[in-house]
């Protein structure tokens, strides 16, 4: 029995993920052929989709870790965005995507485009695996979704609870929570 069982249910499985990330990554390539992308993924629940997302993508890109603090190891959101990590090179004149794990509150996400548009890049999108629609404070255009889910505290594929079981392969639900 894997070490997880008895805490975490399957909410979106590992193939239907995998799936969804092929296709964003062909929708990501149309896009952005001819274009100097650079992906900017958000630490660190992101990273997971992140690289398979890049692996998706057939085109030259560099990519960027940016680190925020909203969190505080709960499961509620502060409302608080602070930058822990920024990235290593110049924004200006970059098409940049900003990869996400999951737009919860859209607070995070608005602080975010609002610090990038003020370095000048040629443009901002997002890239979101989950949007849990219920919660939205604040509107958030997410360019390239994965999965729209319910209110439910999601964990797997780079989402944690308390730091752990972001290397489940699958997107799950905390048992009991
Ligand atoms: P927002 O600012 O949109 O409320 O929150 C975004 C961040 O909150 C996400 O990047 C993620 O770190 C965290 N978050 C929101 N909902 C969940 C959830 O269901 N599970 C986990 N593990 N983190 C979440």
């Amino acid at each position: 029995m894997a070490f997880y069982e008895n805490e975490v249910g399957t909410l979106i499985d590992e193939a239907k993920v995998q799936a969804r990330v092929r296709d964003l990554g062909a929708e990501i390539t149309r896009d952005y052929r001819g274009k100097d992308l650079t992906l900017v993924c958000v630490l660190k629940g992101s990273t997971v989709f992140a690289m398979d997302l890049a692996r998706a993508i057939d085109l030259p890109l560099t990519m960027e870790f940016l680190g925020v603090s909203s969190y505080q190891g709960g499961t509620e959101t502060t409302g608080e965005v602070r930058i822990t990590t920024d990235v290593s090179t110049p924004m200006a004149g970059k098409h940049v995507l900003v990869i996400e794990d999951i737009i919860d509150t859209g607070l995070t996400m608005s602080f975010l485009l609002e610090n990038l548009r003020a370095r000048h890049p040629a443009s901002v999108k997002v890239a979101s695996l989950l949007e849990k629609p219920s919660r939205a404070r604040a509107k958030v255009a997410i360019d390239y979704k994965g999965f729209v889910i319910d209110d439910v505290f999601v964990v797997g594929y780079g989402l944690d609870y308390a730091e752990k079981y972001r290397n489940l392969p699958f997107i799950g639900v905390m048992k009991g929570k």
